[in-house]
Parts: C-alpha cells; structure tokens; sequence
C-alpha cells in the first residue's frame, strides 16, 4: 500500500451491506470535491470488514454507480476483507503496550449499561482488571482511562468528547473473532496515508474512540470533516434499515445536483438536467466547504422515489 506523503489525500469508505442511497452519495460528493478542489487524491476501500453483513453483489452495485456517478477513484480499491493481517498485528501491538484487555462479559450481562450516542454500549468495567476466574475470553476492549479527545472538525467546529462515559472501553476484536469497524478504519487510515477524513456526521462519535485509538498506536491523526447527513421526514437516517432508495446508476444526474444543493453549493437550477460530467465541472469550479450547512442531520433525500 502507498504511504508516500501527499499533501491531501482523501478517501471514500462505504460498507456494501447494500446499495448505495442517497446518504452515501452526499458523503462520496463532498470527500471527492474536497480532495479534487484541492489537487489531492481520493481513495476508495470497501469496509466489508464485518463479512456477515456484507456482500460482493453490494459491493459490485456500489462501484457501478461511483463510475456512472463519475466519482473517479486513485489506486486500486482496499478491501477490508483482506486486510485482516494488518488489523491482528495492530491488536497485537495494543497488547504488547497494555492497552487493551480480555473481555468475557455476554452481551445479555451488559445488557443493563449506559448506552452511547451511537448506541454502542458502555462498558461497566467488568473485566478490566483481568478476566473473572474460569471465564474464557470472548472479545478484545481497549481501555480508554480518563482520556478527553478534542478535535476541530472542519464542518461541525470544535468537539470534546469524554471517552469513559461517552464511549466506554470499546471492542476492537469482537466475540465471533471479527476485527472491530473502529481498529480496522484506524489501521487503514494510516496505511494508506489519509490526511483528510470527509464523511457523514453518523460517524462523529466514532471520531473521538478513532483519534485515541491513533494515540494508542502511534499513527497521525487526519483532519477531519463531518458532513450533515440526509434524514427522511421521521428524522431517520436515509439507509438500507429505513429503505431510503438506492441511487439508480440509469440518472446519476439528478442525484449529484441533489446531493450539491444538500451540500449548500446551490448549483444553478439550468444545471437539474444535465449530465453528471457537465455538473462535476460547475461543481468544481464552485465548491467551498464553508458552505456546507453545519448541523449533524438535514432532511432530504435526492429525488422522490416514486418519481
Ligand atoms: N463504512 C462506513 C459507512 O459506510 C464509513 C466509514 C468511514 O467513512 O470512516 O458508514
């Protein structure tokens, strides 16, 4: 994998648990305008890391419409699939550094924890000073002490954030043996040099557990910027779960000119019809960030679907 050092090199990371919906689209316009606007690079890998969930029809689906959108990609695609040999040297430097710990505790045991904004779960502490006798080890946690993470987020300004009670020591080799999302995007992230992080504001309260995690092994922090994300009228995030509809690769233009007017960029109504490789020109030529509406979550949703 290349770790040259490049000024801005960007990336697009979707999980192809299915297709891509409007959502994504947002997320893969503003990483891509951002690193373009500033001659960086954009990579793309797929975070099929957690396999159960995920399918190569998904993943297949999901690149067809990145090209028919004419998100155009540097280097080849990483797979998180394969990467699970970086992702075990990476817990076992955790080890080595006495950052992380074995957990026997069952999901039904912590079922009375707090609960994080993202809905990951607090861990009480159970196992943190070594395993109760007779109880196997079932996952990996790294122990997040008193850490404060602060980091100013180009879009959403300055966060702060207490680990221990706003993340509690979180998973990083889960009970079914599969690396955590949130080890895998940090391994990758520094192996593939990522300076600039551009993705939708769900992922913001993974941001703090992912700077520490950096911390914890070692690797710089890149900038981060958290785009709004497109909910449906219940406040939903559009999504496979909340059957938003996937992005149809036979009109990628009507959803790029969507996705730039939920990005605030206000392209000029004369542009609803044209084609995606007149739009990426205009798109280009006038994208700011600061105009990126700043909020977690909009409404919005691209084009009606049963229109
Ligand atoms: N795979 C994550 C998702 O699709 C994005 C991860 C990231 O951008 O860091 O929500």
């Amino acid at each position: 994998m290349t770790t040259a050092n490049p000024v801005y090199r960007g990336r697009f990371a979707p999980s192809p648990t299915g297709p891509l919906h409007f959502g994504s689209l947002v997320a893969a316009t503003g990483s891509y305008l951002e690193a373009r606007t500033r001659s960086g690079e954009w990579r793309l890998r797929m975070e099929d890391v957690d396999a159960p969930r995920c399918s190569t029809a998904a993943a297949g689906k999901i690149l067809r419409v990145l090209e028919a959108c004419g998100l155009e990609w540097d280097g080849e695609v990483v797979w998180q699939s394969q990467r699970t040999q970086a992702y075990a040297v990476a817990l076992e430097r955790l080890k080595a550094a006495g950052r992380v710990f074995p957990c026997a505790c069952t999901r039904k045991e912590l079922a009375d924890s707090g609960i994080a904004p993202d809905g990951a779960t607090i861990y009480p502490g159970t196992c943190r000073q070594g395993l109760p006798a007779g109880r196997p080890a079932r996952a990996w946690r790294v122990a997040v002490g008193n850490t404060r993470v602060s980091f100013d987020d180009a879009v959403q300004g300055r966060i702060i954030s207490d680990l221990a009670s706003e993340a509690g020591d979180f998973i990083v080799l889960r009970a079914d043996g599969l690396f955590a999302y949130q080890l895998a995007v940090v391994v990758d992230d520094a192996e593939t040099g990522i300076t600039h992080v551009v993705r939708g504001a769900d992922l913001l309260a993974s941001t703090p557990r992912q700077i520490f995690l950096q911390q914890c092994l070692g690797v710089p922090t890149p900038v981060y910027a958290h785009l709004p994300v497109a909910v449906n009228a219940a406040g939903e995030k559009l999504s496979k779960q909340t059957r938003a509809p996937p992005v149809e690769c036979s009109r990628p233009g009507p959803e790029l000119f969507a996705a730039l007017e939920f990005l605030g960029q206000q392209p000029p109504l004369e542009l609803s019809g044209v084609g995606v490789a007149e739009l990426w020109t205009w798109a280009k030529a006038n994208w700011q960030l600061a105009r990126v509406p700043r909020g977690p979550a909009l409404p919005g949703g691209g084009r009606n679907p049963s229109g």
